[in-house]
């Protein structure tokens, strides 16, 4: 089968033949009917180098996977060859007191995980293929009347990402607060959506392009701004001088976490999601009291299955592009030089 495969850090994703997986036991391989682009991708391309994460390339890229059923090892029960289904993405160990709940993300022992810290697309090989192999069963998720792959795919992670880092503020996000979401790209657009189907805070998205702010209005943003030195300011006059109570940053550089503490209310919140390489320096003085800053990895099978219920109910709906698997380097072009418009989903 065909599969765009990390080659090895600082370099460029190549499209090579492979052997098809084939499911041991408690695994399953699923057909990949789409296979989101993230911008981590692009971090693992340009950025990160040896010693960064606890795992190397080479492996086959994509981690937002979802598709049918293709093949079930022995003692998988439950499941049905061709059955639609979504991949959760981080593998942990099963067995530790996260894994157990579901927090794979923040799995105890990831020397006991098929891969340490990462999933498909992450150390192991992910959905840019035509099958992918799901090393344990518990990670794949039968969807919901309602969804089809190519939309569920963005969910396991642009989806289910920025669902995570907004119900752990939900008591924040009453009526009469305003989250502002930075980066409205493909996490971000999703981001706003979710904050529109799930709180009655008033939101404003920021970005740099014009292009992410259209699309923040459209998902629901009662306010947009470009951003620029006077953001912080303007976040504050549109809060009666208050700021937002929930800051969420899908860029994490440092023109935005600086954006994001200038912009931020007393108690609360900061999210750190966005992987741009910024730092934030913090001391008594500089930030607004009783702020909480926290990063946020990804989310739990159970937030999986409620951002799925989300995307088939129609409140939360990734705006997506398909590209095939021959241009998936064409979509991440696209990412980089800001010409996409929310997510890239190829489909093999
Ligand atoms: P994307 O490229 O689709 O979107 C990024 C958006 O940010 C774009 O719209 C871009 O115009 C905007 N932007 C860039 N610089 C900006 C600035 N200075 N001010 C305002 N807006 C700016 O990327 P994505 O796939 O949505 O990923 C976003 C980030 O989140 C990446 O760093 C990615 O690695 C990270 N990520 C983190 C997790 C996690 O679990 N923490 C999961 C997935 C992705
Ligand atoms: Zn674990």
């Amino acid at each position: 089968m065909r599969a765009l495969r990390l080659p090895g850090w600082k370099s460029e994703p190549e499209l090579v033949q492979v052997d098809e997986p084939t499911a041991g036991p408690g695994q399953v391989v699923v057909r990949i009917g789409g296979a989101g682009a993230c911008h981590s991708d692009l971090h693992l391309m340009h950025d990160f180098e040896a010693g960064a994460v606890p795992w190397n390339p080479p492996f086959t890229l994509g981690h937002e996977n979802a598709g049918w059923v293709h093949q079930l090892g022995d003692g998988v029960t439950g499941l049905e060859v061709g059955q639609p289904v979504a991949v959760y993405g981080p593998w942990g160990c099963g067995t530790c007191a996260r894994c157990r709940v579901g927090v794979d993300p923040y799995c105890e022992n990831p020397a006991a995980a098929p891969v340490p810290g990462g999933g498909g697309g992450l150390g192991l090989d992910g959905g840019m293929a035509e099958y992918l192999l799901v090393p344990d069963d518990r990670h794949v998720v039968p969807l919901p009347e309602g969804l089809d792959p190519v939309q569920a795919a963005p969910l396991t992670d642009a989806g289910l990402t920025p669902y995570h880092a907004i119900r752990r503020s939900w008591p924040k996000l009453g009526p009469t607060s305003t989250a502002v979401v930075i980066g409205v790209g493909g996490l971000g657009h999703v981001g706003v959506q979710i904050l529109k189907a799930t709180t009655a805070a008033r939101v404003i998205a920021v970005d740099t392009r014009e292009q992410a702010l259209a699309l923040g209005a459209e998902c629901g943003a009662d306010l947009t701004m470009l951003s620029g030195p006077d953001t912080a300011e303007e976040i504050r006059r549109a809060t009666g001088g208050r700021g937002a109570d929930v800051v969420l940053d899908f860029v994490g550089a440092d023109p935005t976490l600086t954006l994001g503490v200038a912009a931020a209310r007393t108690v609360g919140d900061l999210t750190i999601v966005g992987i741009g390489g910024g730092t934030l320096p913090v001391s008594f003085f500089s930030v607004p009291y009783e702020v909480s800053i926290q990063t946020t990895y990804w989310g739990s099978r159970p937030e999986l299955i409620e951002v799925l219920e989300l995307g088939a109910r129609g409140l939360v709906r990734p705006k997506t592009t398909t590209f095939p698997l021959q241009d998936a380097l064409t979509a991440y072009r696209k990412m980089q030089d800001g010409t996409l418009e929310g997510r890239a989903v190829i489909v093999p």
